[in-house]
């Protein structure tokens, strides 16, 4: 079939069809992505060691400088960290969320959380979540060390990050952060659903107890190790009371009170060393 097209009329009447067409499908991305169809869009981000270690190049230890440059990015493009557990309170009650939510997480506890990013995380108006590991934390506060390279929170740094109102805890499992027999806290191939929920179930039991005990704070999230996940957790996970999980899938989360099985699945972006603030952003937050 031809198209004939003559003189400009023709020319603005396609125009014009291509403008309201393009705006036609802008509105019902809006509409789907950030009201009622899908959910409110929260990119969450990743993060691990904020410090020094110039011998270990790796994915997850980020300087304080790059650290703190993603938060100027962040704070400059309008965006408003919150914690996991506001997801849950807009999920569960409705609670309002600000435009352009964003949830920066930080895994494995280490020292340098502390001593290096809260005060980055303050200086931008910005909140975090830092994820521990128990028999880290539990090794480092029987030998203190002071060296933000390395080392690990003690109970009394989680009690200060959660005191400070800028950090929310979660566990990340007691000592099943290791690649050993099994990969983090997935089920192995031949261990019963109940031997596995078993194990689950006395391993984060056993770092909610230390935390309330020797910190003072109950998390209400948790992070899977490695982002290896059994679908078996979910119930092990809501039986000691935990209301959201982060993964290592690495999307943009639609939050809506109409799903709130998806709060135990929330996706997040690992942020690399190396790539440019400005790069790394776009290629995360493009859709929010
Ligand atoms: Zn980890």
């Amino acid at each position: 079939m031809r198209i004939m097209i003559s003189g400009w009329r023709g020319i603005l009447t396609v125009v014009g069809i291509v403008v309201l067409a393009a705006m036609l499908v802008a509105v019902c991305c809006v509409h789907v992505a950030c009201s009622g169809g899908q959910g409110v869009a929260v990119p969450i981000l990743m993060y691990h060691s904020v410090g020094y270690n110039p011998r270990v190049q790796s994915q997850y230890i980020l300087s304080p400088e790059v650290f703190e440059e993603d938060m100027r990015w962040l704070s400059e493009h309008g965006y408003t960290a919150v914690f996991v557990s506001d997801l849950v309170n807009y999920v569960s009650r409705k609670t309002a969320l600000p435009d352009k939510p964003v949830v920066i997480t930080l895994d494995d506890g280490f020292l340098n959380n502390r001593t290096y990013a809260l005060p980055i995380l303050q200086r931008y108006g910005m909140r975090g979540v830092v994820s521990v590991v128990g028999s880290f934390s539990e090794e480092y506060s029987r030998n203190p060390d002071p060296d933000p390279s390395y080392a690990y929170l003690t109970w009394e740094d989680i009690s200060f990050l959660a005191e400070s109102g800028s950090i929310e805890i979660g566990n990340h499992t007691y000592e099943m952060h290791s690649m050993g027999k099994r990969t983090g806290c997935m089920r192995l191939a031949e261990e019963s659903v109940a031997a596995y929920s078993a194990a689950l179930s006395n391993d984060l039991s056993k770092l909610q107890s230390m935390l309330t005990e020797k910190a003072g704070v109950t998390p209400s999230v948790f992070a899977y190790p490695y982002g290896a996940v059994s679908q078996e957790a979910v119930f092990v996970l809501q039986s000691l009371g935990f209301s959201a999980a982060l993964t290592c899938t690495e999307k943009i989360n639609f939050i809506s009170p109409t799903a709130p099985e998806r709060l135990y699945h929330l996706g997040r972006f690992n942020r690399p060393a190396g790539e440019p603030t400005e790069d790394f952003m776009n290629r995360v937050m493009g859709g929010t």
